[in-house]
C-alpha cells in the first residue's frame, strides 16, 4: 500500500565529532523516503530550488520513489546547517535557510490523494494540515515535528494531535509540549489529545511507545561510533510507516513490529553522513538487524 510524505528535502552541511560535510543530500522526507522504500511504495510531497542536483532526483527516481510531487521553484533549495557536540542527541542548528518553503503549497495529484498511509514529516504544522486536507480519507496518518514549531507554533501542533493517529516525537519535544516533566506523564497528555498511539525516540537510548493503554520499550541498538545522527528520527519514520503499509494492519502487535523497524532504520541511518549507509543496504540487512533486536531484548 503506498505511502505519502510531506517534508523537506535539503542540502544539508553537518558538523559532528567523526568530521564534516557540505550541501549532501538530507531532508526529513528523503531520509524518510528512502527507509519506507524497503517495504511500500512512497511519493515525495516536497519543494526543490533550481540548484538542487539533477543527480539526486534521479537516485531517488532509480530507487522507484515517487518524485512527481516534487515542486520546482525559482530560488535556493532548503538548506540546514547543523552541529553536534560529544553527546550525538545534543545538536545545535547553525543556520537554515527555508527560502524553498516560502511560497509553496503542495498540490497532491489524483494518486497522491489516494495515497493510503500518509506521514507529515518535520515542516511547517500549515503545510502539514493543507496535505491531510487534501487526501481522502487515509488509513493511517502520523505526524512528526520539532522545538521549532513547538515553540512558534504550539497550538497549531497541539491542533494537530486531533487529526492524527501516530504522533512520532523526541523526549525533549514530548516534554515541551505536554509541559510535563517526565515521558509517561507526557505520553499520556498527548494521547489525550487525539493520536491513539505516541512514539517517543530517545535517540541512542531508544524508544517509548504508549499504543492504547499499553507500553512498549525497546533500546538503542548498540553501535561503537555514531558517524552522524542527522535523519535518524525521519529513518525511524520511514521504517515505523514502512512496516505498518507492508503489513496492511493497525493493532497493536503490528505496531510494535513497527517500532522495532524504526530503530532498525534509524540505526543505520547515523552510522553514516547523510543517507550513504541507508543507500547501501538491501532488504536482508534490514531484516538481519530486526532479528538481531529481537535477540537483544530475549529474556
Ligand atoms: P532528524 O535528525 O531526524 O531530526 O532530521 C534532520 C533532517 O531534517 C535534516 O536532513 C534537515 O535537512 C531536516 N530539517 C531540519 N530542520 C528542518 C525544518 N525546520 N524543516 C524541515 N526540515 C528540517
Amino acid at each position: 500500500m503506498s505511502i505519502l510524505v510531506v517534508g523537506s528535502v535539503a542540502l544539508d552541511t553537518v558538523e559532528t565529532r567523526a568530521g564534516s560535510v557540505k550541501d549532501v543530500l538530507g531532508g526529513s522526507a528523503t531520509y524518510f523516503a528512502w527507509a519506507a522504500s524497503f517495504f511500500a511504495p512512497v511519493q515525495v510531497v516536497a519543494p526543490v530550488g533550481e540548484d538542487f542536483p539533477g543527480e539526486h532526483v534521479e537516485t531517488l527516481k532509480q530507487r522507484g520513489i515517487d518524485v512527481s510531487h516534487l515542486q520546482r521553484h525559482p530560488g535556493g533549495t532548503f538548506r540546514w546547517h547543523g552541529r553536534y557536540g560529544d553527546d550525538p542527541d545534543e545538536r545545535e542548528t547553525v543556520a537554515v535557510c527555508a527560502d524553498a518553503f516560502s511560497d509553496f503549497h503542495p498540490r497532491l495529484s489524483e494518486s497522491g490523494r489516494k495515497c493510503r498511509y500518509l506521514f507529515l514529516a518535520n515542516v511547517d504544522p500549515a503545510l502539514q494540515r493543507e496535505v491531510l486536507e487534501q487526501a481522502d480519507s487515509p488509513e493511517l496518518v502520523a505526524m512528526d515535528t520539532m522545538d521549532l514549531w513547538i515553540k512558534t507554533q504550539r497550538e497549531a501542533v497541539v491542533g494537530a494531535l486531533g487529526t492524527v493517529d501516530i504522533l512520532l516525537v523526541n523526549d525533549c519535544e514530548a516534554l515541551d509540549l505536554s509541559g510535563k516533566d517526565n515521558l509517561v506523564l507526557a505520553a499520556a497528555w498527548l494521547r489525550e489529545r487525539g493520536p491513539g498511539a505516541v512514539i517517543i525516540k530517545k535517540g541512542q537510548h531508544g524508544a517509548l511507545a504508549q499504543i492504547g493503554s499499553s507500553f512498549f520499550c525497546i533500546p538503542g541498538y548498540p553501535l561503537a561510533e555514531v558517524v552522524d545522527p542527522t535523519g535518524a528520527g525521519d529513518a525511524f519514520g520511514g521504517g515505523l510507516m514502512g512496516c505498518m503499509a507492508e503489513s496492511g494492519k493497525k493493532d497493536e502487535e503490528v505496531m510494535r513490529k513497527a517500532v522495532v523497524y524504526g530503530s532498525v532504520l534509524g540505526s543505520f541511518a547515523v552510522e553514516t553522513f547523510s543517507l550513504e549507509r541507508l543507500m547501501g543496504l538491501t532488504r536482508e540487512d534490514v531484516d538481519r538487524r530486526y532479528e538481531e533486536f529481537v535477540e537483544l531484548v530475549r529474556f
